[in-house]
């Protein structure tokens, strides 16, 4: 059994990302910078108004005031208009400010009369005008590579001009859950069958990370349809096989995977859930129909990985076998199969965000795991819910950040803790 920071170390080190490609904006949520991206155009690109009113001469407005509208400029092309002292331009929010005009009066604060209007207050110079680079300037780093892209990203992105962005390459997986115990949800259950709900927990994960699984099989706990499913899952950049990974005479993954010549790197890691934790290679045979450009390309050259400088080299996929119990499969996920994800994408940073809070009450871990205990994140106070044992999936439901408490440690009330939100 190895510790859980090695089982990540040995993962992370097979990992490479997969080649960049140009996707266009509508597609680029969720997907990584493959480059950093600064900024084309100062945000605003030009001076503007942040209301509907008048452009006017700040120095010439006291309140009572009289002045003459000499036009008015809409949002939409600059129709060179000048404001002098005594006048206005009749203006809307986000149109440019005209030249000679330093701030803009709301149209509440006058009263208007016919061609004039008269100020119903003291004006002062740059009121309501948005100045030109005031938010981002020209040349200013606006993407890093490795970040995640989020709504406001790709806002941000538009907003400089751009249509597509260089994103890292697109992770396929796919995911087995095994036992002849499980029944497909909206069918009926018979006595001593549960639902599978792992299948859907982790299409639900992969979707988090930005994969749609290309496949979610159930599959019986029996040797010949195991080698088949595996067969059909390993075209995939990553496989995932929930439950039969332990070591009863049912659990026969490791068995199956190693008949089809996997490498097993890992089984068995120091961790609370999660213990019987599976980690192998396998060589695919037949390119995979959905796998990345360069996938594609690198079948056709000879490998290129040198000694110790792991990679999904495009002809092997990665598999990850996770403990049946809902909770086990939940935490290793996250804390194995997740930052491998990440990483094939493009990701920099592969940890769960982490936010440091305050303990409701003290806990201590008699065991020789370091135990993750789910709980909830509240009012900055975490509380432990539910029944921290790994089959307990209610409590988890419930749960939005794990707490992981090393082997033989307590922590007292009130203490501060780091968590990690797993929302
Ligand atoms: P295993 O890892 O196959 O020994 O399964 C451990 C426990 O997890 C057993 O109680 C299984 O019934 C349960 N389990 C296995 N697979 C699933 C699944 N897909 N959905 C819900 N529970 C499961
Ligand atoms: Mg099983």
């Amino acid at each position: 059994m190895i510790s859980e920071e090695e089982a990540r170390r040995r993962i992370l080190e097979r990992v490479s990302p997969l080649d960049e490609r140009a996707v266009p904006l509508a597609s680029a949520l969720d997907c990584f910078a493959a480059q950093d991206y600064f900024a084309r155009l100062p945000l605003p690109a030009f001076d503007n108004s942040a209301m509907d009113g008048y452009a006017v001469v700040a120095s010439s407005c006291k309140k009572g005031e009289r002045l003459r509208v000499m036009g008015e400029q809409p949002a939409g092309p600059d129709r060179k208009l000048r404001v002098g002292a005594g006048e206005a331009v009749r203006i809307f929010t986000g149109a440019p400010v005209p030249e000679g005009a330093d701030a803009i009066v709301m149209q509440e604060d006058v009263t208007r009369n016919g061609t004039d209007i008269s100020l119903n207050i003291d004006i002062e110079t740059g009121e309501f005008v948005r100045r030109r680079g005031c938010d981002l300037a020209e040349g200013q780093m606006i993407l890093a590579r490795g970040e995640r892209i989020r709504a406001a990203t790709i806002a941000l992105l538009a907003s400089q001009g751009f249509a597509d962005v260089m994103v890292g390459g697109e992770a396929t997986a796919a995911v087995i859950s095994t036992g002849d115990e499980l029944v497909k949800p909206g069918e009926k259950l018979q006595a001593g069958q549960i639902y599978d709900s792992n299948s859907a927990l982790l299409r639900a994960l992969l979707q988090r990370c930005g994969v749609s699984a290309t496949a979610v099989e159930h599959c019986r706990d029996d040797r010949e349809s195991l080698g088949n499913a595996i067969k059909r899952g390993i075209k995939n950049h990553v496989l995932i096989i929930s439950g039969g990974v332990s070591v009863g005479e049912h659990d026969l993954v490791k068995e199956a995977l190693c008949e089809l010549g996997a490498k097993i790197e890992i089984w068995r890691v120091a961790v609370k859930p999660g213990k019987p934790f599976l980690f192998g290679r396998v060589e695919q045979d037949t390119p995979s129909p959905k796998s990345s450009q360069r996938s594609a390309q690198s079948r056709a050259q000879p490998p290129t990985r040198s000694a110790g400088e792991g990679s999904v080299s495009g002809s092997e996929c990665l598999v990850f076998g996770l403990p049946g119990n809902p909770v086990s499969a939940f935490v290793t996920f996250l804390q194995f199969v997740r930052p491998a994800i990440l990483r094939m994408m493009g990701a920099t940073n592969l940890d769960l965000p982490q936010v440091p809070t305050k303990l409701a009450f003290g806990l201590t871990n008699d065991g020789d795991r370091p135990h993750y205990i789910r709980g909830r994140l509240e009012h900055e106070k975490f509380t432990p819910i539910g029944r921290q044992e790994s089959h307990a999936l209610f409590g988890l439901s419930q749960a939005n950040a794990l707490l992981r408490i090393g082997a033989g440690q307590s922590l007292k009330a009130d203490e501060i803790v780091d968590v990690r939100i797993c929302d």
